[in-house]
């Protein structure tokens, strides 16, 4: 596509230059610009399980040149699968993929959840990184290139949405109870709205304190093991959402990032919540998600949440859903 781009430039500049000795000039200063870099996240595909679009209309990443086997594990993976490496160092920021009916740009913001996927811990530019990515291809019966492609992206993707809360029956009141305001990220918040369903609940405060135990995290705390009234990581920004408040949420800001909800939300199980991750809580933007990803906070959610039961929305860094110790022992 760039390179599309650039040869409709050069032959627009030569064609200026014959005309205007100093509009070639213009035009190759504004060469370099990328009308999709800045675009990618306006709006929010909603929370509910949406599937990445299925009709794939980027440019197709072409297979490495040479396929190393897949299976290759020693430190000799290094160099067969370099070429793969920086492939993905280029992909990482640059692959062009649709999600929502959104153009999305790159998947630098899911390398946590990546790397999670396909158990690794190797940087995303190494040829360790795309061998452990070649041996997931090749168990999703996907080609083993190790190249994380838009076709690798979209698997991992429905893998991600797979994985989430299947049940979205409304909540009745038995199933919910009224958490106290130190649990909250606004301490403000009325009764009807730090509502969540009772399982959950028990299961984010289990998390809570493992996490408050992880001295690496380094979260304030109080001597009872609670987040402490000062810390605002791991606090629920959002449970519950009666029916009404979604609405209202809507009406008040029907494009934004906040209120482009789902009709019907994972949040009116009472199962999922909103928890705070570091930036803007609750904003859609890559600049916004790209430091959420980054905290040691959500890290520890990557590596960690399953235990306890819960599951990522992976396009919120802040979203999690709670499917239950069973699914859990599954994995
Ligand atoms: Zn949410």
């Amino acid at each position: 596509m760039m390179k599309h781009k650039k040869t409709h430039l050069v032959v627009f500049s030569v064609a200026l230059a014959t005309l205007l000795a100093l509009a070639a000039l213009v035009a190759k200063t504004g060469h370099g610009q990328s009308a999709l870099s800045s675009k990618a996240s306006t709006g929010q595909p909603a929370e509910s399980g949406l599937q990445p679009t299925a009709a794939i209309r980027e440019r197709r990443v072409a297979p490495a040149a040479s396929t190393p086997a897949p299976d290759a594990t020693s430190d000799g993976s290094a160099t067969l699968f370099s070429a793969a490496a920086s492939r993905n160092s280029a992909l990482k920021f640059e692959l062009d993929w649709a999600f929502g009916g959104k153009q999305q740009r790159g998947w630098y913001i899911y390398e946590p959840l990546i790397s999670r996927l396909i158990e690794t811990d190797r940087d995303s530019a190494t040829g360790g990184f795309a061998s452990a990515l070649a041996r997931w291809q090749k168990a999703t019966a996907l080609p083993s290139s190790g190249v994380l492609d838009d076709q690798t992206l979209y698997q991992m993707v429905s893998a991600w949405q797979g994985a989430r809360l299947k049940d979205k029956t409304y909540a009745r009141p038995d199933q919910l109870m009224v958490a106290p305001t130190s649990d909250f990220y606004d301490t403000s918040r009325p009764d009807e709205l730090r509502q969540v369903e009772h399982e959950t609940y028990a299961a984010y405060k289990r998390m809570i304190a493992a996490a408050v135990a992880d001295p690496s995290l380094n979260l304030r705390h109080t001597a009872a093991g609670e987040l402490a009234p000062e810390e605002k990581f791991l606090k629920i920004v959002s449970a519950f959402r009666p029916r009404e408040y979604q609405e209202q949420l809507r009406r008040q800001s029907p494009n934004s990032g906040r209120a482009g909800l789902a009709v019907n939300s994972p949040h009116f199980t009472g199962r999922a919540l909103d928890l705070y991750v570091g930036g803007e809580p609750v904003e859609t933007k890559d600049a916004n998600r790209a430091v959420q990803v980054q905290t040691s906070v959500y890290r520890w959610l990557v590596r960690n949440a399953d235990r306890f039961g819960f599951r990522p929305y992976y396009y919120e860094p802040w979203h999690w859903e709670y499917v239950g110790a069973s699914a859990t022992a599954a994995k």
